[in-house]
């Protein structure tokens, strides 16, 4: 952590000694109470991790499953062919609730997140404005899929598994893989992944699953280049306006990225991008980048290398007002962006308010036998 980062650090921790024991959750129960719950949590984003982790510490016995090969979902960094890494999902994310503050500060102080000090403002055909604002914003380092691998090293997450939608038996729900393979049996079920993908996995909860399934998520094209010689431009991210991109940012200008070659990121807007959500990446390509000479203002040169990737399900459209869905008798929960908050915050914040509602139903259950 830089000195500059660390001093804000503190300022902010001092802040989050205030709200310290104020967290609307505590559920004081004995791990002995749900040592055989058994919980299957389909997603390892941050809402899931984030599920499984407050669960596990509570001593129920969760296994994530995940389809992708890595851990973290949308909050990720992808490596290319010449080992460069771009963080290609979300790009920093800020807090606001004290409970999120409070993660963040021990990830901080577990080397996982900085303070990305960065000059950002807006950008239309050349002319760049700074924007001034106290903004804290915060990345995963070295990347930002270092914040879900952390979270995961002590939970029990199977990669590369594509869950099918879950099956209710007597007492159990019963776990497929997309072969029809049966995984196990769980009491309990958390689906964590973007809303229409929820809904297919919500079948047996028909309730549930018409609320997933009014939640839009749009699709975001992102491109990655990198540039042997420094772009010299004054700022490290800007909002793009009159564009059919929305953002762009020098990825290496975050704290623990190798300095050299110079690599951006630039996103496409939701507009733009679904329209073009079907089209090959050979064909989005040279349009975002002759949209970023354009944005910039710069003369177009070759990048030392570029690549593309498809978010099908970036950002909901408009998230649902509640922050999880949760359905005790049948024992089954939804949570993700889409549920109360359309940013990493609001991830987290969904995760940890459907392993509450599950903590605190099973402590009423136990309460009554
Ligand atoms: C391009 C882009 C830019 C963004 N920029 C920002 C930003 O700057 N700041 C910010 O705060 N937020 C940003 N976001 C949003 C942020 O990334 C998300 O809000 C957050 O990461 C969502 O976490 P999640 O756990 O809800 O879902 P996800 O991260 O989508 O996790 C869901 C997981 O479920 C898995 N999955 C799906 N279906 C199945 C299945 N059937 N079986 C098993 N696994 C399955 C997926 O592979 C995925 O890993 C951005 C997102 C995108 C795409």
């Amino acid at each position: 952590m830089s000195l500059l980062s660390y001093s804000v650090w503190c300022q902010n921790s001092a802040f989050i000694s205030r709200f310290a024991g104020q967290g609307h959750y505590h559920f004081p129960m004995s791990k002995s109470n749900v040592s055989k719950i058994s919980v299957a949590v389909i997603g390892a984003g941050l809402s899931g991790l984030t599920c499984a982790q407050h669960l596990q510490d509570h001593g129920f016995d969760v296994t994530i499953f995940e389809k992708s090969r890595g851990k973290g979902g949308r909050m990720s960094t992808r490596r290319s062919d010449e080992g460069l890494s771009f963080d290609h999902g979300a790009q920093y994310f800020t807090v606001r609730n004290p409970i999120f503050q409070n993660h963040v500060d021990e990830w901080g102080l577990d080397g996982i997140v900085d303070v990305w000090d960065a000059q950002i403002g807006t950008l239309s055909n050349g002319t760049y404005e700074p924007k001034e604002d106290e903004t804290l914003r915060y990345v995963g380092v070295p990347g930002m899929s270092n914040i879900g691998s952390h979270l995961a090293a002590e939970l029990d997450v199977h990669l590369e598994t594509l869950v099918a939608p879950p099956v209710r038996s007597e007492e159990s729900w019963v776990i497929t893989d997309e072969h029809d393979f049966v995984l196990d049996e769980f009491e309990y079920v958390i689906t964590s992944v973007p809303a229409a993908q929820s809904a297919v996995l919500l079948h047996a909860a028909p309730e549930l699953q018409r609320i997933a399934k009014s939640v839009k998520m749009t699709g975001c094209w992102a491109v990655m280049l990198s540039f042997p010689q420094s772009l010299e431009l004054s700022f490290d991210a800007a909002f793009v306006h009159d564009s059919p991109l929305s953002w762009i940012s020098k990825n290496n200008s975050k704290p623990g990225r190798d300095a050299k070659p110079e690599t951006w990121i630039l996103h496409a807007s939701p507009e733009w991008s679904e329209v073009h959500l079907a089209d090959d990446k050979e064909d989005v390509l040279p349009t975002l980048i002759k949209s970023f000479w354009q944005a910039t203002g710069l003369e177009a040169r070759q990048p030392q290398s570029q690549n593309a990737h498809r978010w099908r399900y970036a950002l909901p459209s408009e998230p649902l007002k509640e922050r999880c869905l949760f359905d005790p008798e049948l024992k089954i929960g939804a949570c993700g962006d889409w549920c109360g908050g359309p940013r990493v915050e609001g991830a987290f914040l969904s995760g940890y308010d459907v392993s509450s509602r599950m903590i605190a139903s099973v402590q009423a259950l136990s309460n009554t036998h």
